[in-house]
């Protein structure tokens, strides 16, 4: 089996008296794209939301590339990592939002040059090249000085997966990408985050595109009410669903 790029363990993750995560297992090989299906409220932000430490576990255990994310071990007990480490294990991992959060003061290239510039460091003429290629990648290298408000949703998602990849992530989640776009919106972004498939690159993609998981997944999971009910590959889970709750899911996106 190819070494998991991401791994959680038994991950529960409970608001108050609400346990919104009821013991999740998943395994992400490297190169692989796996994409998390399920119903609204079922915890899919949730869990992605712990693969970059974004919400502490309240037990289990996350870890991207073999380390533990935001926490250190010391025999059986977790203790949580410094401010700095956490900052430094996000720049491994691209986060992908629905509402693109782009830095709405910075021009497009700037929002794609910002992070490696200021968390990583890197010379601006290097990151200025890293810029013109990923804008180049996503289509928009006839935007680089425009600022958000003046793109549409679509292309401001391209412009926030090319900021995603500036700082070359070991995975990238998206976290229904194209949930927010017009309809004829979509397929311009699906089309990027398909080409980065294409590519090797690591993800995991919660979305209700049925027809992107079916072309593009690896794996595909099915959550409800915090916990992974089937998982497959997309034949398996799309088409020859095993439980009565994929079926009825499936029967309302489809
Ligand atoms: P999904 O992404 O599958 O729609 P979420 O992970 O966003 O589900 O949410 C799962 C449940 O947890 C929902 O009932 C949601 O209201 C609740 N929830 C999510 N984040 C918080 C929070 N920060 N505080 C309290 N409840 C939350
Ligand atoms: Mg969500």
């Amino acid at each position: 089996m190819s070494a998991a790029m991401v791994e959680l363990r038994s991950v529960h993750k409970s608001f108050g008296s609400l346990e919104v995560l009821r013991g999740v297992d998943l395994r992400v090989a490297a190169g692989e794209v796996t994409v998390i299906l399920g119903p609204s409220g079922s915890g899919k932000s949730t869990l992605l939301r712990t693969v970059n430490h974004l919400e502490k576990v309240d037990s289990g255990s996350v870890s991207v590339d073999g380390e533990l994310v935001g926490y250190r071990r010391s025999g059986d007990k977790l203790y949580e990592l410094p401010e700095r480490e956490i900052l430094r294990q996000r720049t491994k991992i691209g986060f992908v939002f629905q509402n693109f959060n782009l830095f709405p003061h910075l021009t497009v290239r700037q929002n794609v040059t910002e992070a490696p510039r200021s968390a990583q460091r890197r010379p601006k003429t290097e990151v200025d090249a890293l810029a013109t290629r990923l804008l180049e990648r996503v289509g928009l290298s006839d935007k680089a000085h425009s600022y958000p408000r003046k793109l549409s949703g679509g292309q401001q998602q391209r412009v926030a997966i090319a900021r995603a990849l500036a700082l070359e992530p070991k995975v990238i989640l998206f976290d229904e990408p194209t949930s927010a776009l017009d309809p004829e919106l979509v397929g311009e972004v699906l089309d990027v985050v398909k080409g980065l498939a294409g590519s090797g690159t690591t993800m995991i993609v919660v979305t209700h595109e049925v027809g992107f998981a079916r072309e593009v997944a690896d794996t595909v999971v099915f959550m409800d009410e915090g916990r992974i009910v089937e998982r497959g590959t997309p034949a398996e889970v799309l088409d020859a669903p095993r439980h009565e709750r994929t079926r009825l899911f499936l029967s309302k996106v489809l």
